[in-house]
């Protein structure tokens, strides 16, 4: 995908000629994330429409005017920004259904858990008579978060036990009731009848589906088929934590309406997540929140200071008060923080950014305590080891430190100037067009 944002060059626009490769590829990526073929089609057709004549904001690129695209028609498609949670109720009333295999035992008690940490009372339910191993599962499984379970062996029908599981819970006075069910290896008749005759028993406030995130495109179906047959109100992505890119979580939405409202990211119990579709975008696009940086830089640079910022930049001017106010937009972006947004740089470590941060702060007190005239002019700094002296000293920090600074700021300089000429090349080049 990072091929992609490569592609566009400094334009004003987003024109069909400078997306036609990005949108390629983005198409390309969608595919290979498992993403189902007309889901896909129609995907990248609201793209290409929203795309096209898009300004780009100063300050920004056109790359991340298109990954702002991508990103909000990705995150509409699974259901809008900000996770959607349980449905309220007195008690809550989750009805668990699923495949087998899917991991939707181990779904229950995460679920018990996250209810459990809002300080709920949960009870959870055991229904599946067909496997003993299931109820013996879920009961351990109460045992080590310290949830009770209600089951009645194998012995009595479903649909009894969790009409009684209700009872219980409503007896017991609990928050919440999450009665697991049987799955089974493929969709079934039977296990539909079942998951039918429990809900009309019991009517859940909410009933999940539990979908394995390395389905895939078969997720589109499995999907389609439960929320035809038991109208379902939302899923639960589980098993994110493998190396699926995510191509289900496209689908669920598309096909059945319904929102993911949470997802599993390990075995252990702790390990479920509220599912954030804006979030899950920019892990389909498989890069850095290029995203988040479009919209802090469109709200933290004042239109004004960035124009005057490029117009220097482009005069290959770069001076301390340049390099202070780089900084200081970046401290209103959320500081070293920000760095991790971007791409090539999500893997940079905390005490790498907490060491970043340390030193730029250094810095800041550096140039706070300079003289007007040595901000405007770093030369002067750099030939005089008596300044370069006194604003160690007056900074508290060694005269070392201070020529590390300008070593910085030097190799920043260095980096404007190749950008400024290369820019300069790029509109030159467009004029001769
Ligand atoms: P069920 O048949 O749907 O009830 O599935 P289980 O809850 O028994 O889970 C099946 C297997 O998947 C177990 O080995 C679980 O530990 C595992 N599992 C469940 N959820 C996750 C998850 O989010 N990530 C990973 N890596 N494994 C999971």
């Amino acid at each position: 995908m990072e091929k992609a944002w490569k592609l566009l060059s400094q334009d004003a626009k987003l024109s069909p000629e400078n997306v036609k490769e990005p949108l390629k590829e983005i198409r390309r990526a969608l595919l290979e994330a498992d993403v189902s073929l007309p889901v896909v089609r129609r995907f990248m057709k609201r793209v290409e429409e929203k795309a096209l004549g898009q300004e780009v904001i100063v300050g920004t690129t056109p790359q991340m005017a298109l990954v702002k695209v991508v990103s909000d028609e990705l995150t509409e498609l699974m259901g809008s920004k900000g996770a959607k949670d349980l449905e309220p109720g007195f008690p809550q009333v989750v009805l668990m259904a699923g495949l087998q295999g899917v991991g939707k035992t181990t779904a229950c008690g995460k679920l018990a858990l996250y209810l459990r940490k809002q300080k709920k009372s949960v009870l959870m339910v055991a229904t599946d008579v067909y496997r003993p191993a299931a109820i013996d599962q879920l009961v351990k499984l109460g045992k080590a978060i310290d949830v009770p379970v209600f089951e009645l062996g194998t012995s009595v029908s479903p649909v009894e036990i969790a009409k009684r599981g209700i009872e219980e819970g409503r007896k017991l006075g609990v928050d919440a009731v999450i009665v697991d069910t049987a799955g089974r290896l493929q969709i079934d008749g039977d296990m539909m009848t079942e998951l039918k005759d429990i809900k009309a028993a019991i009517k859940p406030t909410d009933t999940l589906l539990v979908v394995d995130a390395m389905t895939g495109q078969e997720a589109a179906n499995l999907v389609k088929t439960f929320n035809d047959e038991v109208d379902i109100s939302g899923a639960i992505l589980t098993k994110m934590d493998g190396d699926s890119r995510g191509g289900a979580a496209l689908s669920v939405r598309e096909v059945s309406g319904k929102p993911i409202k949470f997802m599993g990211v390990g075995e252990k119990m702790d390990s479920l997540e509220q599912f954030f579709p804006e979030r899950m975008a920019s892990r389909i696009l498989g890069m850095g929140d290029v995203l988040t940086l479009y919209e802090k830089a469109a709200t933290a640079i004042k239109e004004e200071d960035a124009q005057a910022q490029m117009q220097r930049i482009l005069s290959a001017k770069f001076d301390f008060n340049d390099f202070l106010k780089q900084w200081q937009n970046m401290n209103n972006m959320g500081g070293a923080q920000m760095m991790k947004l971007l791409p090539g740089f999500n893997k940079i470590s905390e005490k790498q950014l907490y060491e970043a941060e340390k030193k730029f702060k250094m810095y800041e007190s550096m140039i706070n305590v300079m003289e007007e005239e040595e901000r405007a002019d770093p030369d002067l700094l750099a030939k005089s080891a008596g300044r370069r002296r006194r604003v160690a000293q007056a900074s508290g920090h060694s005269e070392t430190e201070v020529t590390s600074m300008m070593a910085s700021f030097t190799q920043m300089r260095a980096q404007m100037v190749t950008m400024s000429k290369m820019m300069k090349l790029n509109t030159a080049e467009g004029q001769q067009d």
